[in-house]
Order: structure tokens, then sequence, then C-alpha cells
């Protein structure tokens, strides 16, 4: 499918026609969000809420977190794994952050255009585009799309992005496409696609919504997979 407004505008409807559109109960605070982004990296889920629920429980704040020596922090949350590397990484954004703006409040980025902060955060080291655009998405509601591994694979499948195309790469090839107000009802639709219907191995295409304009789907109907 050529990538063109009318083609993600028609993904977009075709995913909440079967998705509808899934309600977000809670706004979490940027601050807490960039850091449970931080822990959900190269994870699953469920470790991931360990280890963020670990770190609460360890460091009730994040002056606590400031103040703790990188071990105790990485002890804190080993069961997300890569503690060490995490740990370093939450110690540098914490760092940042009460550097320039004297605490560790981030709602100011809210206000901010999501581009400049995307800029100004992806300078820091540990901190890719899909982390901080996930924290504009959910705590910030701006019209930011996420690219996690899901998301990339299928807007490769689609064609709406060059087959190897990286996740950076399809971020900000996406980006302009995005309906408003759309962002994160799509990004949650095609990350529940991607875990339900157009998994990593063996998508059901058949029994896709987006089967009748997805490049890989037809070659894969057409060639009798
Ligand atoms: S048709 Fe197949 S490859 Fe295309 S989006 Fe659907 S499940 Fe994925």
């Amino acid at each position: 499918m050529k990538m063109t407004q009318q083609n993600v505008d028609w993904t977009v409807a075709q995913l909440e026609s079967v998705y509808g559109e899934p309600e977000q109960n809670t706004r979490p605070k940027p601050m807490d969000n960039l850091i449970s982004t931080i822990l959900s990296q190269n994870t699953s889920d469920v470790n991931s809420r360990r280890a963020y629920k670990s770190l609460r429980e360890h460091f009730p704040t994040w002056e606590d977190v400031y103040a703790a020596k990188p071990e105790a922090v990485a002890g804190a949350i080993r069961s997300g794994g890569l503690a060490n590397q995490k740990s370093q990484r939450i110690k540098r954004v914490l760092e940042y952050v009460r550097t320039n703006n004297g605490s560790f409040d981030l709602e100011w980025i809210c206000g901010e255009d999501p581009y400049d902060i995307i800029d100004e955060f992806t300078g820091i080291k540990g901190i890719g585009v899909k982390t901080i655009s996930i924290v504009l998405c959910f705590s910030c509601h701006q019209n930011v799309f996420p690219v996690d591994t899901h998301v990339n694979r299928i807007c490769q499948r689609l064609g709406f992005v060059p087959e190897k195309s990286a996740p950076k790469k399809t971020f900000w090839t996406m980006e302009e496409y995005i309906p408003d107000g759309k962002a994160r009802t799509f990004h949650l639709n095609v990350i529940h696609h991607g875990r339900t219907i157009c998994k990593s191995k063996n998508p059901q295409c058949s029994e896709c919504v987006l089967l009748t304009k997805c490049d890989y789907g037809q070659n894969s109907i057409n060639n009798g997979n």
C-alpha cells in the first residue's frame, strides 16, 4: 500500500472498526512515565512493571533515586533485566532534568513543541525517539505516534515504509501522516493487532481487516501461504 494520507486514514479506520478506541483511564505523570519506559526497554511488560514497582518501593521519590548509588538502583530494578545499564540511564535522566529544571517535575514538557522535546531528550544517552514519544503521547496527549517493534513490523508489511526501515526512520516517516487526535488510538490498536493477528511469525493474513491493501498479506496469499 502506498504511503498516502488516504491509506493511513483507511488503516486507522479499519483497525478502529475492530478494536474501537481504547480508553486511557489514568494519565501517568511525565517523569514517572519516562522512567517506567526506560525500564520497559528490551523486556516484557510483566518484568518492567515489576521493576518499576520495586524501584518505587525502595525509593519513593525521584529525589531518593537521584541520591542513591547506581548499584542500589540497579539492585532495585534487577527483575527488569539490563539493570546496570538502565540504572545508569535513569540516573543520567534525573541528573539532566534536575540540572536543567531544578526539580524532577516534567509537566512543562507538555506545553512545549513535541518535536523540540524529542530533539532535546534524544540528546540524553539511552533515551531514544520511542521512549520520549511514549511520554509525549500518553502523558501529554500530544499527537505523537510511538513506533515500537510491532508498529515498525506492521508499517513495513503494509508497505508504508521500506522492509528494513529502522524504528526511528519509520517514526519520522509516519509522523507526517498521523491524523489529528489519532496517534494514541492508532498506536494501541496497531500493537494489539501485532500481538493477535499480525504476529512476527505466522501472521493471520486471511483474518486481517487490512488484507485488501496490505503488500505482505497479498503476496503471502498469492503464494499460497
Ligand atoms: S494482511 Fe497479514 S501482513 Fe498484512 S497487516 Fe494483516 S496480518 Fe499483517
